[in-house]
């Protein structure tokens, strides 16, 4: 299937996206055929041990492209990281092999991987995906850890892309629920890009939340049948998260798929690993941060009087980020100045038109915390912070914190400066009901 009749929209021509889709049942043959077409007579297998299983469940796979017939296969360690080191390594593997390109079996990290590494190495990919876990399949970035920061890089999207439902209904259940909340933030987020629109002119455009719509009030509909393994909601899941990705890659950014959600998210894999601990599903993070971030646009389209807070100097917050933040400040203070070097004029806007800015947030219709976790426990996903095991108080330092670690405006970076937070964060978290 072409990537067109994934949607109604029309899609811009001249962008660089994934030429064939395939989203269905008993798909896993057509390996060999897409392989052909896209990425050439020795391509490379990406997975970890855990994906490659999942692929090996496939009965018509073992009789189609293993990696027998002069094709290579890159294993990774258990439970990967998508961080420069694992990037450099699959590099040298194409390199040294001369693979004409990479077939990725896997969900996030592995395609993570695979998408820099084909972009580095200048070959094709294409993605086997083995959960319908995260929207990052078909977009044009991959999530990347540098040097502790979880760093978005532009990147090319794979050439195809293969979601078999028998495959992802056999993925433990709590990947396809992680999607779910992964695909969810998509309002609050779109709101978070209208807002940095609003207050510095940065770029906003509708086309991007049209493509994918229909897709996800489909998805959402469905999302009873995934911890049912219903072959039926895994598709209608996986084909919003496939043009969820479309979508960023029209945007030219991860606008309209993350916002200050995804910052809460991103926070906490950085203290995970700076901690030694294991991370959680990005998806699962996710889908509790919305929640946060759409009962902090209810208070803020409430707020009618803002209290605006005494203008701050970059000397103090640099020493505040250097305390809040600390072995991850020094990575972290670039992005918190390119923000902070916006303040003056986005406050002067603030004091200006917040009453006709909050009609128009109020126009954009946001569902409540409480009907996107209904639809995170309907799905079988995480909807609390508890089922996180995050306490009040992290979650209270996060909030307060996550607007630093990169220079994309948000609802979190609105609530300080309208003079919210950080007073309202109690008060937010007892409204997200989470
Ligand atoms: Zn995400």
């Amino acid at each position: 299937m072409k990537l067109v009749d994934l949607c109604s929209e029309t899609l811009p021509d001249g962008l660089d996206l994934s030429e064939e889709v395939l989203i269905g049942a008993d798909l896993c043959g057509e390996i060999p055929r897409l392989a052909a077409a896209h990425v050439g007579r020795k391509p490379l297998w990406l997975a970890d041990p855990r994906t490659w299983d999942a692929l090996g469940r496939a009965d018509t796979l073992r009789a189609s492209g293993r990696p027998e017939n002069g094709h290579g296969l890159h294993l990774l360690p258990d439970d990967p990281h998508a961080n420069t080191e694992q990037i450099g390594l699959t590099c040298a593997a194409v390199e040294a092999g001369g693979f004409s390109g990479i077939i990725a079996v896997g969900a996030g990290t592995v395609n993570d991987i695979a998408k820099m590494a084909a972009t580095l190495s200048g070959v094709p990919y294409m993605a086997f995906g083995t959960a319908a876990s995260m929207n990052g399949y078909a977009s044009g970035i991959a999530a990347i850890l540098v040097d502790g920061l979880k760093t978005t890089i532009a990147a090319r999207p794979p050439r195809a892309i293969i979601l078999d439902s028998e495959v992802l209904c056999q993925a433990p259940p709590a990947l396809a629920a992680a999607g779910l909340g992964d695909l969810l933030s998509k309002p609050v987020s779109t709101a978070d890009w209208w807002l940095g629109n609003r207050l510095e002119g940065s770029g906003f455009e509708t086309l991007p939340g049209r493509i994918v719509d229909e897709a996800v009030t489909h998805a959402t509909e469905h999302a009873a049948g995934l911890p049912a393994g219903d072959g039926g909601a895994h598709e209608a899941l996986a084909r919003a998260l496939v043009l969820s990705g479309v979508s960023m890659v029209v945007a030219g950014s991860s606008s309209p798929a993350s916002g200050g959600e995804h910052l809460l998210s991103h926070l906490w894999d950085m203290e995970a690993l700076v901690c030694g601990r294991e991370l959680r599903l990005h998806g699962a993070q996710v889908g509790v941060a919305t929640c946060l971030c759409a009962a902090l646009y209810q208070h803020l389209v409430d707020l009618e009087d803002p209290e605006f807070p005494k203008a701050p100097n970059w000397p103090r917050t640099s020493e505040r980020i250097r305390i809040a933040h600390g072995e991850l400040a020094e990575a972290i203070l670039p992005q918190a100045e390119k923000k902070f070097a916006g303040f003056a004029a986005r406050t002067a806007l603030l004091r200006a038109e917040w009453p006709q800015m909050r009609e128009e947030l109020a126009g954009l219709a946001l569902p409540s915390a409480a009907e996107i976790r209904a639809v995170l426990q309907a799905g079988g996903a995480p909807a609390s912070l508890g089922e996180l095991g995050i306490e009040r108080d992290e979650a209270f330092d996060a909030l307060a914190r996550a607007r630093d670690i990169r220079d994309r405006y948000t609802v979190l970076d609105l609530a300080f400066e309208l003079g919210f937070f950080p007073g309202g964060i109690r008060q937010v978290i007892l409204t997200a009901g989470v």
